[in-house]
C-alpha cells in the first residue's frame, strides 16, 4: 500500500514537471511573438477634439500666428468675437508656415448660417494636405453638387462613403490621416499617398488612394516634391463663402 502510494505521488511530480515545462515551452513560443519597444506616452484630450499633448496646434484662439499668405505676408483672415476665425472674401489662402507629411490633423469648420448660393457656390472652401490635396469643405446639407466635390470628397477623385454635413451654422469637424507619397530619386513614384477621413465622428474615407494632386480641371499626375510641406485652407474668393475654422491641430506621423 505505501508502495503504491510512493508511485502514485511520483507519477503527480512527473506530470507537474511535464506540465510546467510544457508551458514554459509554450510561454516561450508566445514570447517570440511578443514586441517591446518604447512607446511614447502621449495625454490624450478631454474629449476627441481637444489636442493631445503631442499635437502642434495651428489654431486654439490664440490667433493666426501659425499662419501667412501665399507671398509670407501676415494671415488676413479675421479673429471672430466667439474665437472662429472667419475667411474675408479675397483675402487669400491660408498656409501655414510649418511644413507637415504624413500627420493625423483635426480640424473643426462652420458654414455660413446664411446660405447664399448653391452647389460650389455655397461655403466652398479645402483642407489641402501638402497644399496639394483638396479635402472638399463645402456646406453639403440639402445641396446637390457632383459627388466628387461634396462635403469630405477627395476633390474629383473619391466620393465620400456617406454624407454626414450638418446644418449651415452648425460646427462640424475632419479628423483626418493622411500618408503621404513616396517618390524615388529620378523622380518617379514609389507609393501614392493615402487617406482616411472621419467626418463628425463619421467614416467618410477609408484608405483612399490619392491619384496626384488635386484639381478642377486636370486629371490628377504626381509630380515629385518635398516629403513635407504647408498644410493650405482654401479662400474660395466668391460671396457664399465665408466659411470659419476653429480647432485646428496637427500630429506628425
Ligand atoms: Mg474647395
Amino acid at each position: 500500500m505505501q508502495k503504491q502510494l510512493l508511485v502514485l505521488t511520483f507519477l503527480m511530480v512527473c506530470t507537474g514537471f511535464a506540465t510546467a515545462q510544457k508551458m514554459s515551452s509554450r510561454d516561450s513560443l508566445a514570447a517570440t511573438l511578443e514586441v517591446w519597444v518604447n512607446v511614447p506616452v502621449v495625454t490624450p484630450g478631454v474629449n476627441n477634439a481637444e489636442a493631445p499633448s503631442d499635437a502642434t496646434i495651428l489654431y486654439n484662439g490664440n490667433g493666426l500666428g501659425a499662419f501667412q499668405k501665399r507671398d509670407g505676408s501676415p494671415a488676413g483672415w479675421k479673429i471672430d468675437a466667439d474665437g472662429a476665425i472667419t475667411d474675408i472674401k479675397g483675402a487669400g489662402d491660408l498656409i501655414t508656415k510649418e511644413a507637415f507629411g504624413s500627420c493625423q490633423l483635426h480640424i473643426e469648420f462652420r458654414e455660413p448660417a446664411e446660405v447664399k448660393s448653391s452647389g460650389q457656390g455655397r461655403g466652398n472652401s479645402g483642407v489641402y494636405i501638402m497644399g496639394k490635396y483638396e479635402i472638399q469643405v463645402l456646406d453639403s446639407y440639402n445641396n446637390p453638387t457632383y459627388s466628387n466635390g461634396q462635403a469630405g470628397a477627395v476633390y474629383k477623385q473619391h466620393v465620400p462613403l456617406v454624407n454626414a454635413s450638418r446644418k449651415p451654422g452648425e460646427w462640424q469637424s475632419y479628423d483626418i490621416i493622411f500618408t503621404a507619397p513616396l517618390f524615388k530619386e529620378n523622380g518617379d513614384l514609389e507609393s501614392p499617398a493615402r487617406v482616411t477621413i472621419i467626418h463628425n465622428g463619421v467614416l467618410i474615407q477609408n484608405n483612399v488612394t490619392i491619384l496626384g494632386p488635386t484639381d478642377w480641371i486636370r486629371k490628377p499626375k504626381y509630380v515629385k516634391h518635398a516629403s513635407k510641406l504647408p498644410l493650405m485652407l482654401q479662400d474660395h474668393g466668391d460671396d457664399g463663402n465665408p466659411i470659419s475654422y476653429r480647432n485646428i491641430w496637427i500630429r506628425n506621423l
